[in-house]
C-alpha cells in the first residue's frame, strides 16, 4: 500500500535522526531505534499529478505535432489527388467530347448512306471535287470513239469522262432529257467515284461497254429503229451497269451468304446491286440527270434502266438469246416494245463480254484483268471453304484454253444472232470474233506442243461457267 512513495526513518530514543549507512552506531535493547514510516504528503502527490500531467501533456503535444504532420501529408496527398483528378477529368472531357465526335461522324455516314448510295459499302459518292475539264476532242477522236477498234487504254479517266459526256451531246440526249450540262458532269464524276478499283470490273470496264454500245448504235444505225428515249436507256444502262462491283461474282455471293445475297434473295444479287446504286446516284438531285423529264417519261426510264442492268447477269444467257431467237423467227416489228425490250437487252449483253471483238492489243489485256479478278476470288473460296470453280482456279485454267470456249460457244453465236437484224455486224464484229477465236487457237495448240499447258477436261476450258451447259446443248 506504500509501496513507492513511503519514507522510511530511523530514529533513536531521543527522537534524533539516525543516518542509515554501514558506520551507524549500533543500538541497545535499552535505546532501540525506532523505525518510522511517513507516507507521501499532498505535495508530493501534487508534483506527481503534475509530473503524470506534464507527461500527458507531453503525449498530447507529441500527438498534436504527429496530427499536424500527418495533417500536412494528408494535404499534399490530397492536392496531389486533386491535381490528378484534374488531368484524368480534363481526360474524361477529351473522351466525351471524341465520344461526341465520333456520334456526329457516324451520324453523317449514316445520313449520307441513305441519302446516296449502297447499303453494303459506304460510298459517298457525291462529288464536290473540281468538275474534269472539257477536252476538246479532234475530230478525228469524234469519228474513232464510234468504232469497235477504238483503243480504249488510251484515256486517263477524265479523258474518258470527257467521251462520255460527249456522247450524251452527240445523241442529242442532253436535249431529250433537258439535263443540265453540270449535272451531267457531276453525275459520272459520282458514277467514276462509284466504281471500285477491281482488276476488270471497274470504270474502264463501263467505258470500254458503253464505247462498244456508242458504237453499235452507230453501226446498225439504231436512231432510225427506236426513240431517243431508248438510245439514253442504252447508254445510261451501260454506264451504270457494275455500279460498285465488289470483284466476286454472284457465285461467290450466294455461297458465301453475302448481305447483298442475302437482301436479294440468291436472285442476281450483283445486278440488283448495281441497279440500286444507280437510282440512289439519281436519287440526289446534285446527280439527277433525270430531274427534267415528266414523271412518266422517268417510270419507263427507270423500267428500261433496270430491264437492262439485270439483264447483265450470264445466268439468263440462254433465257434471253432463245427469246430473241424467236422475235427474230418472224418479221422483227421495231414498233413492237417487247421486241425492242429483247434487242436492248441482247444489245447490252453483247457490249457487256465484247472484248474479244476488238483488236487483239486492246483486248489481249482484259483476259490477264478478268483472269486476276478470277484467281482472287478462287483463293478467297479456298481459305473460305467454298466450292471453286475450275475456270476461276488459277491451278486449272490458261489464257487461250479459257478464251477459246467461251468465243465459241458464247460470243460467235451470239454476234451471229444480231447480225440476223443488222448484217453490217458481221464484217465488223464476227469476223473480228472468228479471227480471235483462231489466234487464241494457234496459241493453245502451241502451248499444247511446248508441252507447258495445264491439261483441263473440255467442260472447263471455258471463262464462264454457262457455257458448259450451252456446249452441252
Ligand atoms: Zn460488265
Amino acid at each position: 500500500m506504500y509501496c513507492t512513495y513511503c519514507v522510511i526513518t530511523l530514529r533513536d530514543a531521543s527522537g534524533a535522526h539516525v543516518s542509515m549507512s554501514p558506520t551507524m552506531p549500533c543500538n541497545a535493547p535499552g535505546s532501540p531505534y525506532k523505525v518510522q514510516i511517513t507516507q507521501p504528503n499532498s505535495n508530493n502527490g501534487d508534483s506527481e499529478i503534475l509530473t503524470q500531467l506534464m507527461t500527458h501533456v507531453a503525449d498530447q503535444f507529441n500527438k498534436a505535432f504527429k496530427v499536424e504532420e500527418m495533417k500536412s501529408e494528408i494535404s499534399s496527398r490530397l492536392t496531389a489527388l486533386e491535381r490528378k483528378l484534374e488531368i484524368e477529368g480534363l481526360k474524361a472531357v477529351e473522351i466525351e467530347k471524341c465520344k461526341k465526335d465520333i456520334s456526329e461522324i457516324k451520324d453523317q455516314i449514316w445520313t449520307a448512306q441513305k441519302k446516296y448510295v449502297d447499303f453494303n459499302r459506304m460510298r459517298l459518292c457525291i462529288c464536290y471535287k473540281p468538275m474534269f475539264c472539257l477536252y476538246t476532242l479532234s475530230q478525228e477522236t469524234i469519228d474513232y470513239l464510234k468504232q469497235p477498234t477504238f483503243d480504249i487504254w488510251h484515256w486517263e479517266p477524265n479523258e474518258m469522262l470527257s467521251l462520255l459526256e460527249h456522247m450524251f451531246h452527240e445523241l442529242k440526249l442532253v436535249k431529250e432529257f433537258n439535263i443540265n450540262p453540270i449535272t451531267l458532269k457531276r453525275w459520272l464524276l459520282c458514277v467514276q467515284e462509284n466504281y471500285r478499283n477491281n482488276p476488270f470490273h471497274n470504270f474502264r470496264h463501263c467505258f470500254c461497254v458503253t464505247q462498244m454500245m456508242y458504237g453499235m448504235i452507230h453501226l446498225c444505225n439504231l436512231q432510225k429503229h427506236v426513240s431517243i428515249e431508248e438510245i439514253g436507256i442504252l447508254i445510261v444502262a451501260s454506264i451504270c451497269h457494275d455500279l460498285d462491283h465488289p470483284g466476286y461474282n454472284n457465285t461467290y455471293q450466294i455461297n458465301a451468304r453475302t448481305e447483298l445475297a442475302i437482301r436479294y434473295n440468291d436472285i442476281s444479287p450483283l445486278e440488283n446491286h448495281h441497279c440500286a446504286v444507280a437510282f440512289q446516284i439519281a436519287s440526289n438531285p446534285e446527280t439527277n440527270i433525270f430531274s427534267n423529264v415528266d414523271k412518266e417519261s422517268f417510270k419507263r426510264i427507270r423500267a428500261g434502266i433496270t430491264q437492262l442492268i439485270l439483264a447483265t447477269d450470264m445466268a439468263r444467257h440462254s433465257e434471253i438469246i432463245e427469246t430473241f431467237k424467236s422475235k427474230l423467227d418472224g418479221k422483227f416489228d421495231f414498233k413492237n416494245k417487247e421486241n425492242i425490250d429483247t434487242l436492248k437487252m441482247v444489245l447490252i449483253k453483247c457490249c457487256d463480254i465484247s472484248n474479244e471483238v476488238r483488236p487483239m492489243e486492246v483486248s489481249e489485256p482484259w483476259v490477264d484483268c478478268l483472269l486476276e479478278e478470277y484467281f482472287n476470288q478462287s483463293d478467297r473460296e479456298k481459305s473460305e471453304g467454298l466450292p471453286v470453280a475450275p475456270f476461276m482456279d488459277r491451278d486449272k485454267v490458261t489464257k487461250p484454253s479459257a478464251q477459246i470456249g467461251f468465243i465459241k460457244f458464247v460470243l460467235i453465236p451470239m454476234f451471229e444472232t444480231v447480225a440476223r437484224l443488222f448484217p453490217q455486224i458481221e464484217e465488223q464484229m464476227v469476223i473480228p470474233l472468228k479471227g480471235s477465236r483462231d489466234r487464241q487457237r494457234k496459241s493453245d495448240m502451241e502451248n499444247k506442243g511446248n508441252n507447258s499447258f495445264k491439261l483441263l477436261s473440255p467442260p472447263v476450258l471455258v471463262l464462264c461457267p454457262l457455257i458448259v451447259c450451252v456446249a452441252s446443248k
